[in-house]
């Protein structure tokens, strides 16, 4: 190891506390941590020269590749101009268009209105603040709670959390979460009395695909199902597309598959192409509306944080959008998703693999001990094999004992079967 990395890693391990880490297992002498220093395209290297596919597109948020020359070259012309100013009380050109833009990614909804944020959760938080304040505001005070899926993922803050359905992550926090409704399909939705449905402010949900539960689908046909029981019961629709917005499931928006439209769309991860944190909700005029009003009415969304509608972050997010007309990016992932399916089903055959679920670009392999028998979960038969990856040059993380294989969507097929084959002999290796 070159002198330099292992600095780095002593000094890291000396003052750093890393996220959905045990910090006990990443400071013990023997863990050697990446460092990573730079990336191109698909690509990512490491302080040692060593060279990646980035698997996991750096935690879901990559869609065209590091370093690619257009989003480098927004965010560089803007930096030249300024790199923030606020949002409370004045404007910005990149967010004003950025929000022309993403109202017209959805023509056939009534997703007008867009609130700017930092990440994930908090686009998550804004959903659920303006759909409380929302019935408060149309005389339905009593629509004060809210309905999330069993195994959801919406974030890490109290109040989206609240939502989330992942017993590990969230059971040490109950304390502090609101209490929410859950349950674990639409047969159970359907079965809830009338007490609970009259008082559901909103009913969130990942469409197509929950992601942090493990890569798991959702059944043809449930987002047009929820559609129609939230209009019948009255209550308002959020879709968390965080990760399944901007082609990661091989359409623009995951709702598009089903011609779905929610009340509020949360989205962030791919928002900048990776590049910057940023978040946007976007809802409906039918809700903006609401919000209307002289100030002693104290209708106003009482809601913000310091960066919004940061014009760096914008830019590279008008820039991402270009790159999508531009290289025609959804057309030529048709072909790439066919050919990573192809290439995933070669995995079906090891008798370390259980099950492979996929929708679009999002991979899910989850692995077994043996046919018919789990994985001990204290075993971390996945981060094995995601560490055992990186022998193969390939970068990507599990959750529990599936290995989530997330690709950018600027992925070649040659890199596609390269990182398949990496993972193959990841597994081999690492449960031999
Ligand atoms: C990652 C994720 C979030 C949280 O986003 P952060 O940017 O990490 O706060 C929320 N919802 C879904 C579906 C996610 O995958």
């Amino acid at each position: 190891m070159k002198p330099q990395t292992a600095q780095l890693i002593a000094a890291d391990k000396a003052r750093l506390w890393h996220p959905f880490t045990q910090m006990k297992a990443w400071a013990a002498p023997a863990h050697e941590p990446l460092v990573l220093v730079d990336g191109e395209g698909a690509m990512v290297r490491d302080s040692e020269g060593r060279e990646y596919i980035d698997g996991n597109s750096s935690i879901w948020t990559n869609l065209h590749g590091h370093r690619h020359p257009a989003i480098t070259r927004a965010i560089k012309d803007q930096l030249d101009k300024v790199a923030h100013v606020s949002f409370l009380g004045s404007t910005n050109e990149p967010a004003i268009h950025l929000a022309e833009r993403l109202v017209a990614l959805l023509p056939d909804s009534d997703l007008t209105r867009v609130f700017y944020s930092d990440d994930g959760s908090t686009a998550v938080e804004v959903a659920l603040k303006m759909a409380l304040q929302y019935w408060q505001l149309t005389d339905h005070p009593k629509r004060d709670q809210f309905l999330g899926f069993t195994n959801a993922y919406h974030g890490d803050t109290a109040g989206a959390a609240s939502l989330g359905g992942l017993g590990t992550f969230f059971d040490r926090f109950g304390a502090i979460h609101f209490d929410t409704h859950q349950v674990a399909d639409f047969a159970a939705l359907e079965a809830l009395p009338e007490e609970v449905t009259s008082r559901l402010a909103a009913v969130i949900i990942e469409p197509k695909v929950q992601g942090a539960a493990g890569i798991r689908l959702w059944p043809e046909g449930m987002l047009s199902q929820l559609r129609a029981w939230c209009d019948r019961v009255g209550t308002l629709l959020i879709f968390d597309e965080v990760l399944t917005g901007f082609g990661r499931t091989g359409r623009m928006f995951a709702c598009q598959h089903e011609s779905v439209a929610p009340d509020f769309l949360c989205l962030a991860k791919g928002l900048t192409g990776g590049y910057l944190p940023l978040a946007a909700t976007l809802t409906t005029e039918r809700v903006y509306e609401a919000f209307l009003g002289e100030f002693h009415e104290l209708k106003t969304f009482f809601y913000g944080h310091s960066y919004c509608g940061n014009a760096l972050a914008c830019s590279a997010a008008l820039a991402s959008l270009d790159i999508f007309e531009n290289e025609h990016v959804l057309e030529n992932l048709q072909e790439k998703i066919l050919w990573f399916e192809e290439m995933l089903s070669g995995l079906s055959f090891l008798p370390q693999v259980a099950e492979i679920r996929r929708c679009g670009f999002l991979a899910g392999v989850q692995l077994q001990k043996a046919p018919g028998e789990p994985c001990d979960w204290r075993k971390q038969t996945g981060a094995r094999v995601c560490v055992a990856a990186r022998k193969f040059g390939l970068l990507t993380r599990p959750i529990l004992d599936t290995v989530v294989l997330i690709p950018p969507l600027c992925i070649s097929k040659e890199q596609l079967s390269s990182a398949v084959h990496a993972l193959e002999s990841a597994i081999k290796d690492a449960t031999h």
